[in-house]
């Protein structure tokens, strides 16, 4: 092991690479060239579904390596934080799949809602008389809440 030399690692946005710092100076990702990465000081201390989410509410390579700092300096402010952003993308997961219905057979969102006055035709789903026809397989079924 040589660990005398550990400078850290790189955690590249665009890509994904992680990468060892060779140098003192990060330059750019040996994968992509990009040089929007982020730097671990030492290893990489946050996991990669954290570094995941944290992306999905900004890519901004300040705001990322403000959180791999915060967790370095204040772990505990760092999970505070974390526990915030996790629920805050829960609800906004969880608005856009309600407004957003998906097929129940194949899952697709290509889905059309039409208002069905024929009832004999649509009988067989009840009594509603809105219907959701995916276009995709064809699929229709009686829209839920
Ligand atoms: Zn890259
Ligand atoms: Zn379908």
């Amino acid at each position: 092991m040589d660990d005398s030399t550990n400078l850290g690692y790189y955690y590249c946005i665009d890509c994904k690479h992680i990468g060892r710092l060779t140098n003192m100076y990060f330059d750019k990702c040996e994968k992509c060239i990009s040089d929007n990465c982020i730097i671990f000081h030492n290893k990489i201390t946050i996991p990669l579904y954290e570094i995941d989410m944290l992306k999905q509410v900004s890519r901004d390579k300040k705001f990322l390596q403000a959180m791999v700092d915060l967790q370095e300096n204040d772990i505990i402010e760092y999970q505070m934080r974390i526990n915030q952003i996790e629920q805050q993308i829960n609800i906004q997961k969880h608005q856009s799949q309600s407004n957003q219905p998906r097929c129940p057979k194949c899952g697709s969102t290509a889905i059309s809602t039409g208002a069905r006055g024929v009832n004999y035709l649509w009988g067989f789903i009840g009594a509603s008389k809105t219907v959701n026809r995916c276009s995709n397989c064809g699929h229709t079924w009686k829209p839920r809440g």
